[in-house]
């Protein structure tokens, strides 16, 4: 071991590369690899030296094999949800269930009939794979998947409604996270929209006076992430389907998480299922695949036949279809469905928003002192706590649970000390994320599926 003190003393990136305890990585991922992650190394290293720090020789070559692995790690990965939203969007939504992922890694492996119809023995269509379930799910004639709700939305309009008028009540103006605006997708639609009503009260006869020859369609937005209450009034399906159908126009609704089974069965608040807009009157319904649903990332847009065929023959339908990996898992998704009775327990969206609080509760009292056990200098508590749907599903109603409370006793403004905390759960292998709230970090353990899994990552934590 040798001590480097002045810049002159770092071995080339060469040297360095070819150092015999760097071997058998060199072997194992190659020669280019290892001399970027030595260039990262002596890089830092001179920086260091340049400081006035020594720099031990055995620490270059480690810091070489911890740099190979970082860059070998994905960037995408698994993580602990812990932050009490259940369909979180950061955290790529709903988990599938495993014959999702077996029919994931079925035709990810080889050729399928994706587009090939085995009976007939000639080209068939993609859409054949889920249609059939959505049908018998909705009680729609028809029914077509695309990448996402938003595309549903988009395909929709651009279909149905290309330079002519969409009304569309001024309370469900919607924006949902990011980059999804109602108004700006209907412009990129090509739709024209027209506002109807106030933001607290649109009235049947608001959307009668909208109505006009360039009229196209009625549209009904689920206000899925936020609550009017108070003096207000909103058009029922029901009610806009009679002003539509009297007008020969159809009504589309965007539900957006939508669900295909009524949730209040499940002991969940009510949200409205596709097969009951369209039973209500309306003539399509869009919803998210990976919403309530508990699927892949797709959108879904189900109802009259003529409606449905007319959107598929447009051409950015090909720009926008879903591809065979998702079709293969929302199948499987779907066919659970099937099975209303033990769907709750073999699909784990649903499975993790009806977990009782009490099993919730008992699973942080076996985590509560392995967890203190790591975390010495810190205290470790646990609290009820309130979770919530996410994916703007649900927006005010809460998800009774329960959360490991870390916090620092005695501290008085700890932000600094548990953001720092927060960052070492991030780091662990299987990244740990929470929630900072209340000068605590709370970990919501309604997600947490596997204990054992969770201990054992839990050894890898270096809290700063
Ligand atoms: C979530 C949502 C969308 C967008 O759906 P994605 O599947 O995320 O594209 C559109 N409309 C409403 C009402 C939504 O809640």
């Amino acid at each position: 071991m040798s001590v480097i003190d002045t810049p002159d003393k770092l071995p080339s990136v060469d040297r360095l590369v070819n150092h015999s305890s760097l071997s058998a990585l060199l072997v194992e991922h190659g020669a280019p690899l290892l001399t970027r992650c030595a260039r990262e190394v002596l890089a830092q290293a001179r920086v260091s030296v340049l400081a006035g720090q020594r720099v031990e020789s055995d620490e270059l070559v480690e810091s070489v094999d911890t740099e190979v692995a970082r860059a070998l790690r994905p960037s995408l990965r698994r993580v602990f949800n812990l932050t009490g939203t259940v369909l979180h969007t950061n955290l790529g939504r709903a988990p599938l269930p495993e014959s999702a992922i077996a029919a994931i890694a079925a035709v990810a492996r080889g050729a399928s009939n994706l587009e090939f119809d085995l009976e007939a023995g000639k080209r068939g269509d993609r859409q054949d794979h889920v249609e059939d379930y959505l049908r018998r799910l909705t009680g729609a004639e028809r029914a077509l998947v695309v990448n996402n709700n938003a595309a549903a939305v988009l395909l929709t309009l651009n279909s149905l409604a290309l330079r002519r008028q969409v009304p569309v009540s001024r309370g469900e103006l919607i924006e949902i996270g990011g980059a999804f605006r109602m108004p700006d997708i209907m412009a990129r639609a090509g739709s024209k929209l027209v506002e109807v009503g106030t933001t607290n009260r649109t009235r049947a006869s608001d959307f009668e006076a909208a109505i006009n020859p360039r009229t196209a369609l009625l549209m009904k937005v689920h206000t899925s992430n936020y609550q009017i209450r108070g003096f207000t009034q909103q058009v029922g399906e029901q009610e806009l389907a009679a002003v539509a159908h009297a007008h020969d126009l159809p009504l589309v609704t965007d539900l957006g998480s939508g669900s295909l089974v009524d949730l209040e069965n499940l002991g969940l608040p009510h949200e409205p299922t596709a097969s009951e807009a369209l039973l209500a009157g309306a003539d399509l319904v869009t919803f998210s695949g990976d919403k309530l649903l508990g699927g892949p990332q797709a959108g879904i847009i189900a109802g009259r036949g003529e409606l449905v065929a007319k959107i598929a023959r447009n051409p950015m339908a090909r720009a926008l279809r879903p591809d065979k990996l998702t079709l293969a898992a929302l199948a499987a998704v779907l066919r659970l469905y099937e099975d209303p009775a033990r769907l709750a327990a073999r699909l784990p969206a649903l499975r993790w928003l009806t977990r009782e609080p009490a099993a919730i509760e008992a699973m942080a009292e076996r985590l509560a002192p392995i967890v203190q056990a790591r975390c010495s200098g810190l205290r470790v508590g646990i609290e009820a706590t309130r979770g919530q749907v996410g994916s703007g599903a649900l927006p005010v109603d809460s998800l009774d649970s329960f959360a490991l409370k870390i916090d620092l006793p005695g501290i008085r403004r700890p932000g600094k000390r548990l953001q720092a905390l927060a960052r070492s759960l991030r780091e662990l292998p299987l990244p740990v994320i929470g929630r900072i709230a209340d000068d605590a970090l709370w970990l919501d353990l309604r997600c947490l599926d596997d204990e054992a899994e969770f201990i054992d990552n839990l050894q890898y934590l270096e809290i700063a």
